[in-house]
């Protein structure tokens, strides 16, 4: 924990659960081993957590079956599963100082941001799938003949999700919402970086009521945990958030059980800036499209295009404010910008630096590493990047801008859907017809227009290409927790 608090600063919560959750009981791993999960701020051990493998995802596994076919979980109505979500909803928004405090601790996320948009946007996520709960039905359908003929949606029974460091309970919030609002039930294994919101969220879950083995959790690794969970042929679907290579793996290794799978992968997202957008609006959101969240965010404007007659303006402008951010101990309410989640980020990101400058771009702020402790990387802008940098093409998961100049409409189309993503895109203009002829003409998943990361849990979420299969969030998110059971009766 931080030892050097200064007097403004939010105080970092007790940590009150670090093992692994079976049924109704938070246990040690059947190893006996535990992993440290660090505070990127200062580089300490925050606490040791269980460590799950194998041995404990077959027992989670195990008691989420049980669940699914014969407790009270399989019989209770619909309606009552949205009361549980509600009630989770509601614990979640009495403890959101705590739950946004442990985002700050793990992840290093400005306790700003936990509290005004991590935890918002985790509890509304909850009681919009609460809301859908009695909502999910069937059809009937006049087939030829006398039978009659309807449709069902059925839960597709036990789900692994597997997620990421970067929005650790929004991402438990999209995972578990839509699979408990059909019906499922979950095994969940959460990164290994940030796992202390997810298992006090399964605690509070349980003081909502939800009953025994409806929601697992096993922290651990990947290739151990995580791999288990998708090798066990007691598990339906794989639900995962998480890097494009580690997707093919699970799909080779899912290949083998035919599992169901939904993916959120990475992105190299394109923010367009036409020189008729209100300018100020959009340096604002160019800021924000990058630079919120460390720049861990797979839909981060990483390619940013500006058109060419503002282009010298907006670098100049953008730069100023990316040097302006304010960095600094995550748990200053004043903090814009925390350390990025650990070493091996810190890494990646500061190599990419040096490459983006080993390759000809213009370094117009930032470019260092932010003090001696912690892992902090001062807000960088490179301009004069060009669509061949390895700047321009890969995920650089971190606060680096990458600039790039275009000079008409279709130029810029086909450079921005010239990815092997297609995560999301933005597009900033005041010509509404531009507007509308870009977003039908970018490949991503989602276009904001004259906005940037705007989420709610009613719009659906996820990739074209290689930035995903499947949706998250709205109705569309529901699709991807239910099979489809046709019954056909025969009336004489
Ligand atoms: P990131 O760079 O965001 O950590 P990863 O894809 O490595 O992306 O990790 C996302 C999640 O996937 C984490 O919970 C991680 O432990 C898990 N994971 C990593 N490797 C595997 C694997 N081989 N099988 C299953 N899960 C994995």
């Amino acid at each position: 924990m931080s030892s050097t608090l200064e007097p403004n600063t939010v105080t970092p919560p007790r940590i009150r659960q670090t093992g692994i959750l079976i049924g109704d009981e938070f246990r040690p791993s059947v190893s006996g081993k535990t992993f440290a999960t660090v505070n990127p701020a200062t580089e300490e051990v925050i606490c040791q957590v269980a460590e799950g493998d194998a041995a404990d995802v077959d027992l989670a596994v195990h008691a989420a079956r049980a669940a699914f076919e014969t407790g009270p979980w399989s019989r209770m109505d619909a309606r009552d599963r949205g009361r549980l979500l509600n009630r989770l909803a509601d614990l979640a928004e009495s403890h959101i100082d705590e739950l946004a405090a442990l985002e700050t601790l793990d992840n290093g996320k400005p306790i700003s941001d936990a509290r005004a948009a991590d935890l918002p946007l985790a509890i509304d996520c909850l009681r919009y799938y609460a809301g859908w709960a009695d909502k999910v039905h069937g059809q009937t359908i006049p087939v030829r003949g006398d039978y009659f003929c309807y449709t069902r949606r059925e839960p597709i029974g036990v789900c692994g999700q597997i997620i990421p460091w970067n929005f650790p309970l929004l991402m438990v919030a999209w995972k578990w919402g839509p699979a408990l609002a059909t019906g499922n039930t979950i095994v969940m294994k959460p990164a290994e970086q940030t796992p202390l919101s997810c298992l006090r969220l399964a605690e509070l879950a349980l003081e909502a009521g939800f009953p025994p083995g409806v929601i697992n959790v096993v922290p651990g690794y990947g290739p151990t945990a995580g791999a288990a969970l998708v090798r066990h042929p007691q598990v339906d679907k794989i639900a995962f958030t998480g890097e494009g290579t580690t997707a093919k793996i699970i799909m080779k290794e899912a290949s083998e059980t035919l599992k169901r799978l939904t993916f959120e992968l990475g992105g190299k997202s394109p923010n367009i800036v036409f020189a008729d957008a209100d300018l100020d609006a959009a340096i604002a959101g160019a800021e924000f499209g990058l630079f919120f969240n460390q720049g861990q965010c797979c839909c981060a404007g990483s390619r940013l295009f500006v058109e060419e007659s503002v282009h010298d303006e907006f670098v100049e402008r953008i730069a100023k404010r990316a040097s302006q951010r304010v960095l600094g101990n995550p748990f200053d309410p004043e903090t814009q910008q925390g350390p990025q989640v650990d070493q091996a980020q810190f890494d990646k990101i500061m190599r990419y630096i040096d490459r983006g400058q080993a390759q000809g771009a213009q370094c117009q702020a930032g470019g260092r590493r932010r003090g001696n402790r912690g892992y902090f990387v001062e807000p960088t802008v490179f301009s004069n990047v060009t669509d061949q940098m390895d700047i321009a093409r890969e995920e650089i998961f971190g606060p680096v801008m990458s600039i790039l100049k275009f000079r008409d409409i279709d130029e810029v189309t086909r450079r921005a859907n010239n990815t092997a993503f297609g995560l999301a895109a933005a597009v900033w203009t005041r010509d509404v017809k531009k507007a509308h002829q870009m977003s039908h003409a970018l490949r991503a998943g989602t276009v904001w227009v004259n906005c940037y990361d705007v989420f709610d849990a009613g719009a659906p979420f996820g990739g074209f290409k290689m930035s995903g299969i499947g949706r998250e969030c709205g109705e569309a998110g529901l699709a991807n927790y239910t099979e489809l059971k046709t019954v056909t009766m025969a009336m004489k």
